[in-house]
């Protein structure tokens, strides 16, 4: 019989993607044995509303020029075909009726996303439906209090560990919340549009691809964005 596979998920704005999105899917890529790495760019993210996000075309065309040469990274487009917001509750029962037959799923968050999750619409269920994998981040540090003592007990701390170790953790059907450091990465959107605002190229293609800062540049994206 065939292995199960395994796919990661990765939600969020990508306005634009940047290099700490692709050091998480590449480190996780490979301590998981990630077989394919999903982007799943928001419609425009529930708790992001107010905020100015660019386009969905443009968010997309970066991540396509941001992951391109790497075939395990993948977009998905369920989020923004969709009708109206999706809510990760609603895009993790999409992609477990998909896949659930031949593949284990794992949800990517980073450390900052992870103190907000009790914020999300149905968030006990979001927990529940799939792996988790919650990426370290400077400046936030990894607690479970927040989600009560049932969920805390999903938590697999893999700080430290090397990929056999981290297999052995994973059972189908009993998904837990992993916490790893195996990307631990500064970089932010926020800091990216800050640099395409203050026409910092050589910044910008750092932070982002060198592909990714061409076409925030040629397109000029962010210019006028009154953020801190
Ligand atoms: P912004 O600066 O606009 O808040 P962001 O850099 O957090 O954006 P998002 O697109 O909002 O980027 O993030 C998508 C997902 O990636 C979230 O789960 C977020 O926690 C995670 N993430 C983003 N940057 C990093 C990083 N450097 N290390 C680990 N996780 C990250």
């Amino acid at each position: 019989m065939d292995q199960r596979k395994r796919i990661a998920i990765y939600g969020g704005t990508f306005d634009p993607v940047h290099s700490g999105h692709l050091e998480v899917a590449r480190s996780v890529s490979q301590l998981f044995a990630i077989d394919e790495f999903l982007f799943v760019p928001a419609r425009v993210a529930p708790h992001k509303q107010d905020a100015q996000v660019s386009s969905a075309i443009a968010r997309y065309a970066m991540l396509a020029l941001g992951t391109q040469g790497d075939p395990k990274l993948c977009i998905s487009t369920f989020e923004l075909e969709g009708q109206a917001t999706q809510y990760t509750v609603d895009t993790l029962r999409h992609f477990r009726a998909q896949f659930e037959e031949f593949a284990d799923l794992f949800f990517v968050m980073g450390a900052d996303s992870w103190t907000e999750i009790t914020s999300w619409r149905d968030w006990e269920t979001v927990l529940s439906l799939v792996n988790h994998i919650v990426v370290t981040r400077p400046g936030y540090s990894f607690s479970a209090e927040h989600v009560g003592p049932e969920l805390a007990a999903r938590v697999a701390d893999v700080r430290g560990m090397s990929g056999t170790g981290v297999s052995e953790l994973i059972e189908p059907g009993r998904p837990k919340i992993f916490v790893t450091d195996a990307a631990m990465c500064e970089v932010s959107a926020t800091a990216v549009r800050r640099a395409a605002r203050e026409n910092r190229l050589d910044d910008l293609s750092r932070l982002t691809t060198p592909a990714v800062a061409e076409y925030i540049t040629k397109y000029r994206l962010y210019r006028n964005t009154n953020e801190q």
